[in-house]
């Protein structure tokens, strides 16, 4: 434990180097710093990747949700169901139309929307739902499905923590009618800020491009180029959601190692696994078997009769060694202001909000040494230890 009692180890520490600064450099040399060849190059090499038919490059993955639902034909006074273990950005867009938010219960062991939770919140009202495949594990979509079906509900699924993640060996950004990615600085694939939709429908993906440029006629960007020509019709009043060439020289570089750098996280979860499962003061994260995982996050929880210290306090204690943690998520019904807009209280979630006391997540990044992986599970390990009740 003391000898690397100095070292600091970062939640997160995104895996980009020499490579993508000189992609970067090549797009500012060229001269064309905005939405261009790179940004169709970047949609064309993800679609593939994920084997969608179509992948809409945008400036966050909040933007690509927000697409996502005009493109349904989100209105006013329609209801959508959310997990209330999220990132308030899953149920912001939905407010965006002044729709609703209908918060939904999460399933205790995968921390994803519990589908029978979700079912018991339908309406006359309901249009859709955004499933998010929390941690990177994906969702139980087979019930979301059938959900879908039986209740004509529309699906867009949070991808944010899903790169790369596949449901019975379907890759995720393949399952359902849209699917959003964030490439935000700490998710599996980063551009700084970015996202992605993807679809397989061609008049969803047609929308998408011209509401994320202001609702001018597809291709408008071409309109600087040589081959452009200066007239454009707008054609509904859109929104600047477009992803730079910039960030896609960058993306191109991270998605040719994203693969890598799953198996790397995946390596330290297993690492972190094997020594943890034998605490009985821990549960530690699964992955169903129809599930592989991108293993975004690793997400410990604390088996609180057991130890005389609060999540809070083991968090405050790896701080004071050094390691950084987060906590995923505060659930949104926890928040002021889906409290005061909805009247949402705590025993509306009880599984959320119990979790919710007991998890927090530990540093998982590609470039972790086995120094690092070895100082966070002994210092676990030891606090635990002088913890215990
Ligand atoms: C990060 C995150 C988002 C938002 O992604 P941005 O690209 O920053 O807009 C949405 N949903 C979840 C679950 C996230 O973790």
């Amino acid at each position: 434990m003391t000898e690397v009692q100095e070292q600091v180890i970062p939640f997160h520490s995104a895996d980009v180097g020499e490579q993508e600064a000189q992609a970067a450099a090549d797009v500012v040399r060229s001269g064309w710093l905005t939405m261009g060849a790179k940004t169709i190059e970047f949609e064309q090499k993800f679609a593939s990747y994920v084997g969608a038919k179509h992948a809409v490059g945008v400036n966050s993955c909040t933007a690509g949700l927000h697409l996502a639902l005009d493109a349904i034909g989100l209105r006013e006074g329609d209801e959508v169901l959310v997990p209330t273990t999220t990132f308030t950005a899953s149920a912001e867009v939905v407010v965006y139309f002044k729709a609703k938010p209908v918060l939904v219960d999460i399933d205790p062991e995968t921390l994803c929307i519990d589908p029978i939770d979700a079912e018991r919140r339908i309406t006359s009202k309901t249009r859709a739902i955004i499933p998010v495949h929390f941690s990177g594990q994906p969702c139980d979509m087979d019930a979301i499905r059938d959900l879908a079906t039986r209740y004509n509900l529309r699906v867009i699924e949070d991808a944010a923590h899903s790169l790369p993640a596949s449901y019975r060996g379907v890759p995720v950004g393949a399952i359902s009618e849209l699917t959003a990615f964030s490439f935000y600085a700490t998710k599996t694939l980063t551009t700084g800020e970015g996202g992605m939709v993807t679809t397989d429908n061609e008049d969803l993906a047609n929308r998408m491009r011209i509401m994320r440029l202001h609702g001018i006629g597809r291709d408008a960007w071409k309109r600087y180029s040589a081959e452009g020509s200066w007239y454009y019709e707008v054609l509904d009043s859109g929104f600047k959601y477009n992803l730079t060439d910039i960030q896609s020289a960058i993306g191109l570089v991270q998605l040719d190692k994203c693969d890598e750098m799953r198996i790397a996280r995946e390596r330290i979860a297993r690492l972190y696994s094997k020594e943890f499962a034998t605490e009985p003061s821990l549960q530690v994260p699964t992955v169903r078997s129809e599930c592989d995982s991108s293993w975004h996050l690793y997400v410990l929880r604390l088996n609180l009769e057991q130890l005389s210290i609060t999540r809070s306090e083991m968090i405050e204690k790896l701080r004071g060694r050094g390691i950084g943690c987060s906590v995923h998520f505060i659930p949104l019904h926890m928040h002021p202001f889906y409290k005061q807009t909805y009247g949402y209280s705590a025993d509306n979630f009880p599984v959320a909000t119990q979790e919710y006391a007991r998890y927090f997540s530990l540093p998982i990044f590609p470039t972790m040494s086995s120094t690092q992986i070895d100082y966070v599970i002994e210092n676990v390990v030891d606090i635990l230890k002088s913890s215990a009740r």
